[in-house]
């Protein structure tokens, strides 16, 4: 899901190594239907959704004029049909934002194993994709670089934490492009500024999350509900080089890191072999030619995202969607080129404080309070930011 992305090129890199136990069987995107026939031509899957009904058209005289037996279809429910549907045994969840909630649950609920990239959808959803996963009974493997070093730090991947003696989680953060600065250097700070990332090539929403430090946020919430750690267990910890992906602490004053280059590769093919491994196409890491690893606290006061997402945490029930809401509105505008940088936090923290959050019951529910949280923050975005 999202094989045309950042993370979707990727895994299919990877894939492509390995033809022998790998395969392409279904392929999904957005809107990029040329990129998408393309990748049919050179995977030949059974099945290409494209989320845009409008391109569908378009996909399939493509698709024919290569001579291809996939089938093509369109939209939301199609994207659905295909993570649940017979034609694979593993759906990579890599649709970027809440547009991957409903085929990522709907991938957990058929037990099939779910390589989980797109983070706001557990952000969202947290105790509905684990009920989902319990009554599919398949696994869910974390591709998120941070969450997939501290999966390969644990023994047998999600214990109980307090079983298997862990006193602490630290999550390391690159701190984006903007690492050092102050509030007053970032007042003029341009999109292309934004996703200039020093370490990663990502997509630019993620890209954004990760200047604001909201992705680090989102990925403590990630933390909480595939580890089960509480907010007090979850330590942010900046490291510029991006080479620890994560660490575990235990109560005997272990600590336990899994390193590598700056490549979502790794995690990808770990994701994909567990509980083997393969090549991933990434280059051997070269300690000497690194010669240091530095660490630093986050800065907070710089970077309020962070906070709001620990607040959120906090909260609980559907605050964590309303903060993703919030966030997917404000970095969307800001790409546009209609919000200032510094404002993305101040709209988050406006939605939270207009909307507040419940309980959390169903999926009918949620995608109500995400689209609830939406009005809220393009109203207070009009009434007072833009
Ligand atoms: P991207 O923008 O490069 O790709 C997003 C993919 O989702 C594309 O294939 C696009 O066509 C599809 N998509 C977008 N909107 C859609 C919609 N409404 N309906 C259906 N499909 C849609 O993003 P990315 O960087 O690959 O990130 C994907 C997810 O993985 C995000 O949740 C991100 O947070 C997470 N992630 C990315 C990285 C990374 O290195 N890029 C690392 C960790 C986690
Ligand atoms: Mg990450």
């Amino acid at each position: 899901m999202g094989a045309t992305g950042s993370i979707g090129s990727a895994a299919l890199d990877v894939i492509a190594r390995h033809p022998q136990r790998f395969r392409a069987s279904v392929l999904t995107a957005n809107t990029q239907v040329n990129e998408l026939a393309e990748l049919c031509r050179r995977f030949e899957p059974e099945l290409a959704v494209i989320a845009d009904a409008k391109l569908e058209s378009a996909l399939r005289t493509q698709i024919e004029a290569a001579g291809l037996r996939t089938r093509a279809s369109s939209g939301a429910a199609a994207l659905v049909e295909a993570a649940a549907g017979d034609d694979c045994d593993t759906v990579l969840a890599a649709i970027v934002g809440a547009a991957g909630l409903e085929s990522t649950l709907a991938a957990a609920r058929t037990g099939k194993r779910v390589l989980l990239a797109n983070k706001e959808a557990i952000v969202m959803a947290g105790p509905l994709l684990l009920d989902a996963l319990r009554i599919g009974g398949g696994d869910l493997l974390p591709v998120d670089s941070e969450h997939n070093a501290i999966f390969q730090c644990l023994p047998g991947g999600r214990p109980d934490l307090a079983r298997a003696g862990v006193r602490r989680i630290l999550l390391t953060a690159s701190g984006g492009p903007f690492r050092g600065k102050k509030r007053p250097e970032l007042a003029t700070i341009t999109p292309d500024q934004a996703c200039a990332h020093p370490n990663w090539r990502m997509g630019r929403k993620i890209s954004v999350d990760s200047a604001t430090l909201m992705n680090k946020g989102l990925e403590v919430i990630e933390a909480h509900w595939l580890f089960g750690a509480s907010a007090a267990q979850i330590e942010v910890v900046v490291h510029p080089q991006s080479i620890i992906h994560s660490l575990v602490e235990y109560n005997d004053g272990s600590v336990l890191a899994q390193l590598g280059n700056p490549d979502m590769r790794t995690a990808l093919a770990y994701a994909l072999a567990w509980p083997g491994r393969v090549d991933a196409g990434v280059a051997p890491l070269d300690l000497l030619a690194l010669a240091r690893l530095d660490f630093e606290a986050a800065d907070l006061d710089t970077f309020r995202c962070l906070g709001l997402a620990y607040r959120a945490l906090q909260a609980g029930g559907t605050t964590p969607a309303i903060l993703n809401a919030a966030n997917e509105v404000a970095v969307a505008a800001f790409l546009q080129g209609s919000l200032p940088f510094l404002a993305i936090a101040e709209l988050i923290e406006a939605t939270l404080d207009a909307q507040p959050g419940e309980t959390l019951v169903n999926l009918g529910q949620l995608v109500y309070v995400d689209l609830t949280a939406r009005q809220h923050a393009q109203r207070i975005m009009r009434t007072s930011f833009c």
